[in-house]
């Protein structure tokens, strides 16, 4: 994807604080943390978010979710951490490169909305 900005960060084109890369999957900290800890797990492949996912490309988002606890075992998040996508308009998601934010690192609130 041209103009997707996950895409130019995982091609290198935008630098990133990269945090964890296998073959599927490319993790950075976001650029304005909402906790200590909060990083942004992508897949290499462009999918739009959630609402786009299918039997056939689901092995991304999988490997984005087998990515986490290593990462969070990396960050020393062993006290626990929350798993969040937006999706969509609703969802609050302004970057429609797939993604799943990691934050951690203090006692995060109970709201979740
Ligand atoms: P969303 O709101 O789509 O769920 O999350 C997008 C996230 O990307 C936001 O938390 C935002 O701070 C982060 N972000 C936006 N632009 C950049 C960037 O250029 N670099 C990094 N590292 N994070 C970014
Ligand atoms: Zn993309």
């Amino acid at each position: 994807m041209e103009d997707c900005l996950f895409c130019k960060i995982i091609a290198g084109e935008i630098p990133s604080q990269h945090v964890y890369e296998d073959n599927w999957v490319y993790a950075f900290r976001d650029i304005n943390p909402q906790a200590p800890t909060h990083i942004l797990v992508v897949p290499k492949e462009h999918i739009s978010s959630l609402a786009e996912l299918t039997p056939a490309n689901s092995v991304h988002a999988v490997k984005c979710l087998e990515a986490v606890p290593i990462i969070a075992e990396n960050e020393g998040l062993s006290n626990g951490y929350r798993v969040i996508s937006n999706v969509g308009e609703d969802g609050g998601q302004t970057v429609k490169h797939l993604h799943f934010h990691i934050l951690g690192g203090r006692k995060l609130t109970e709201e979740m909305a």
